[in-house]
């Protein structure tokens, strides 16, 4: 069967990895809610459609990239949404990061509608959706997932089929993005306290790449955003801190207290209210900034 490849949800992620198909060749079948996304798709040479229902009646492989699991869990079991319209045997591939839960769940349904189903959440960033270097974390049936290989190989780089269980890419996502909320307040007190003992943050960087403190969110948080000043997202902190509460509810369920983690929900949670929740997750940085005690000499 030839592949027509639908895409909707083209957001920060979505957007980038659909441009990487339509420039490998593929006919790219797109929906979204906002029309600036629609817009820049088109622009592109994706095919716009105006309805989730419109876009699985085109295509057979079916890609999502949405904000929250309420949306995925909407776009996916609503009466006009995929699971109802797709045709039989279509695969869907999930790269939102939902909750192991509903990707179990999506699948469980999926198949009563004789429909395949991958959960394949990505990290990497906007950075990686760019240029193609995603690493994907696919749980699924060993058939669907070389299925989809094709395509993973076309959006990532780094392509992991971690088992049977639709979850399984999902739970890891979620421990990678709990170290996420770690590193980047790590990152933001680190430099602002820098800042106040009249270190320059380009002089700690500097030295600090090359000592243990380094990471990959520090790289992230300081070179790409926090150096030049602009805090577009990227990942926003509210999508930070949906990733946060998942990965809470899921040691709630394993038994297991993030001493650490449970206070950074807290914590993501605060500084989205500050006003920085649409705002790339590195605006941490900003947030301390503000409450700094001015001292007098
Ligand atoms: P985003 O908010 O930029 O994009 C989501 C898109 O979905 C938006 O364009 C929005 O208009 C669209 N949308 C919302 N509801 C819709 C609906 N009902 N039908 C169709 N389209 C709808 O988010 P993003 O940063 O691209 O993230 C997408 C997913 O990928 C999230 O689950 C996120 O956690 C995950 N993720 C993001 C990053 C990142 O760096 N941004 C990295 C890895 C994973």
């Amino acid at each position: 069967m030839k592949e027509k490849l639908g895409f909707i949800g083209l957001g920060n992620m979505g957007l980038p990895m659909s441009i990487n198909l339509l420039r490998a060749g593929y006919e790219v079948y797109g929906f979204d809610t906002n029309t600036k996304a629609m817009e820049q798709f088109i622009a592109e040479g994706g095919i716009g459609l105006s309805t989730t229902k419109e876009l699985v009646q085109h295509s057979n492989v079916i890609m999502t990239s949405l904000p929250t699991p309420q949306v995925v869990e909407h776009v996916f079991t609503s009466e006009e949404g995929i699971l109802q319209n797709a045709q039989q045997g279509s695969l869907l591939i999930d790269f939102s990061t939902v909750n192991p839960e509903l990707n179990d769940e999506l699948h469980k349904k999926a198949q009563s509608f004789d429909l395949r189903y991958l959960g394949a959440p990505v990290s990497g960033g906007v950075i990686g959706a760019i240029n193609a270097t995603l690493t994907i974390m696919v749980g699924g049936e060993e058939k669907d997932y070389q299925s989809g290989e094709k395509i993973f190989g076309i959006v990532g780089k780094n392509i992991y089929h971690l088992g049977t269980s639709p979850s399984i890419g999902t739970r890891i996502k979620l421990l990678n993005n709990l170290m996420i909320g770690f590193y980047t307040q790590a990152v933001a007190e680190t430099i602002v306290l820098g800042e106040k003992m009249g270190i320059s943050a380009n002089t700690l960087y500097e030295v600090l790449s090359n000592s243990y403190g380094q990471s990959r969110i520090y790289e992230r948080n300081y070179l790409e955003y926090m150096k030049n000043e602009n805090y577009e997202p990227g990942f926003s902190t509210n999508l930070l801190l949906k990733d946060l509460r998942l990965a809470k509810n899921m040691a709630d369920e394993a038994g297991v207290p993030l001493r650490i983690g449970e206070q950074l929900v807290h914590l993501y949670n605060d500084i989205a209210a500050e006003g920085y929740g649409e705002n790339d997750m590195s605006a941490a940085y900003l947030s301390l900034k503000e409450k700094c005690i001015i001292k007098q000499p």
